[in-house]
């Protein structure tokens, strides 16, 4: 009885309403299904009892409620998994007295969604020798029998449609294919496929394809065609958005491209539709007759323009989302750019104020937490008023820039952090280090700039530009502030400034 029926997909159920008798399975397993028209055409009704195992020769046919309802022998299988049927099949039905003959002809179609392999039982298409069966009760008239395959057709439309609303851009593929089988099937085609335009609609590439069985494929070949290659059809499919042609040994001599085209692919008929994306032509969906001619109906025409406006859709669908994505990681780059810029000093790339702020602000919390020493080094130009009053202000700048070059080189470890803390004073802050160890860098960083050796005729410290530096350390508690640790070393800073420059003067640790 029923069991796992979540397993199968959602759509079944609709599969189950359809007026078109259908028998369908999951490749991969072997339970059949048979939806109601199928049912009441094989005039079957269901067993009170579970039957036996089925034996490896037999297959079981269910209904919808996975009952099975009746034992199969393989050719329908075969027709199940993709080969043409071309025998007749017994169905041997149980709790119908008689065994039912299933003729191939019934088998009018089959096409797959997904894992789902679906075969189309059509009694109108058969022979008399199908009207001899005792099982085909009401079969429809011609004229019904075409409303049902239109409303089959829909049907099946609105299934892929569905489907493919949110399609990713990989499955977007397998679904176009199901979309072009449906219709190559439906119309009786032997090929069906869509060819996309380049934007400049100077040259079009055979994307996607269906063939029937034994119908040779030429989508390899049909690659990168530019326009004056086949110019009446261009013009024809870009102005008319239709291109109809029942038998194409009848194509004008202006179309003599198309016709030697045709004639190499053995196209006897052709029907092609534009697909639009909004005003836009982004290419055009086709069939193609190979084995007879066929004089293309109203229905052939209005279901080419539903599968073109359905595929068209989802591949404006998928563009849309790809360059929404590619939006998105711009704007994401921009805003770490952005980001970046925020913190940054203009002029010399180091940390700015507001950077720095935040950073003291943390690694203070960090020091409570850890009891982990943090230190901080404030660090002065000596007399930059005059050098740059005596070099010029450019000289200046490419000075400060040394200088922060210098002090990032020195501030490597983790978590360190060199700023510009205002016009020619930086500042440094090193988590985890003690004040030995902060005086230890602050001589690096004073002997570093002093090897950096820029002249500075002005200053009455040294004949090149030197620093003065300010130190202070803490192992920090909840009340310590940033405001504490700035003020003592800024404090620090003055001393140095007060003992004569290019000197360090730590405030010591608390
Ligand atoms: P002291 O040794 O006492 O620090 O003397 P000082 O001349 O360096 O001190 P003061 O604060 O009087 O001068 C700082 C100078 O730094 C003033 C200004 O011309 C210069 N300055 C500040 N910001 C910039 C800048 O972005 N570019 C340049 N080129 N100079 C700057
Ligand atoms: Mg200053
Ligand atoms: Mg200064």
């Amino acid at each position: 009885m029923a069991d796992n029926s979540d397993a199968y997909p959602h759509f079944w159920a609709i599969l189950d309403q359809l007026p078109v008798a259908l028998l369908y399975k999951e490749s991969a397993k072997a339970d059949i299904f048979a939806n109601e028209a199928a049912r009441t055409l094989l005039n079957v009704s269901l067993p009170t009892k579970p039957l036996s195992l089925p034996q490896l020769s037999e297959i079981r046919l269910l209904d919808q409620h996975h009952n099975r309802i009746s034992l199969l022998s393989n050719p329908l299988l075969l027709a199940l998994s993709g080969t043409a049927l071309s025998q007749d099949v017994l169905l041997d039905i149980k709790g119908t007295a008689t065994p039912f003959t299933l003729h191939s002809q019934l088998i009018k179609l089959q096409f797959s969604i997904g894992n789902t392999i679906i075969v189309t039982l059509c009694p109108q298409q058969s022979d008399s020798s199908a009207a001899t069966n005792k099982a085909t009760p009401g079969a429809p008239a011609p004229d019904i029998a075409e409303l049902e395959e239109a409303l089959a057709f829909d049907k099946l439309m609105s299934l892929i449609s569905t489907e493919l609303i949110n399609v990713s851009s990989e499955a977007l593929d397998q679904h176009v294919e199901d979309a072009l089988a449906a219709l190559g099937e439906f119309c009786h085609a032997d090929r069906s496929y869509i060819f996309q335009f380049t934007d400049d609609l100077s040259e079009m590439s055979n994307t996607h394809e269906w063939v029937r069985d034994e119908v040779v494929s030429h989508k390899d070949n049909l690659q990168h065609i530019p326009d004056y290659a086949l110019p009446y059809f261009f013009e024809k499919i870009q102005r008319d958005h239709i291109f109809a042609v029942a038998d194409v040994s009848k194509l004008p001599a202006e179309a003599s491209a198309e016709q030697l085209e045709f004639n190499n692919e053995n196209i006897q008929s052709v029907l092609c539709t534009a697909m639009l994306a909004g005003q836009k032509l982004i290419g055009f969906v086709g069939c193609d007759m190979v084995a007879r001619q066929r004089n293309w109906t109203s229905n052939d025409l209005r279901r080419i323009k539903l599968v073109g406006e359905m595929i068209a859709n989802s591949i404006q669908n998928v563009n849309y989302r790809v360059s929404l994505q590619q939006i998105q990681q711009q704007l994401l780059k921009a805003n770490q750019e952005l980001q970046k810029q925020a913190n940054q000093d203009g002029l010399t790339g180091l940390a700015n104020r507001r950077h720095f702020d935040e950073k003291l602000l943390e690694e203070l919390q960090r020091s409570a937490r850890s009891e982990l020493p943090l230190s901080l080094i404030l660090l002065d130009i000596d007399l930059f008023k005059p050098f740059n009053d005596h070099y010029g202000h450019q000289a200046g700048d490419d000075a400060l820039q040394k200088v922060a070059t210098a002090l990032s080189k020195e501030a490597r470890r983790q978590g360190e952090v060199a700023a510009r803390y205002g016009g020619e004073e930086f500042a440094l802050i090193l988590p985890a280090c003690d004040n030995n160890d902060c005086l230890e860098v602050a001589t690096r960083v004073q002997q570093h700039i002093e090897a950096l050796n820029i002249e500075h005729c002005k200053s009455d410290v040294a004949p090149y530009l030197t620093v003065s530096i300010g130190c202070y350390s803490v192992i920090a508690n909840k009340d310590t502030s940033a405001k504490l640790m700035l003020s003592k070393a800024d404090q620090a800073l003055y001393q140095a400034k007060a003992a004569g420059r290019n000197t360090i003067v730590s405030a010591g640790s608390t």
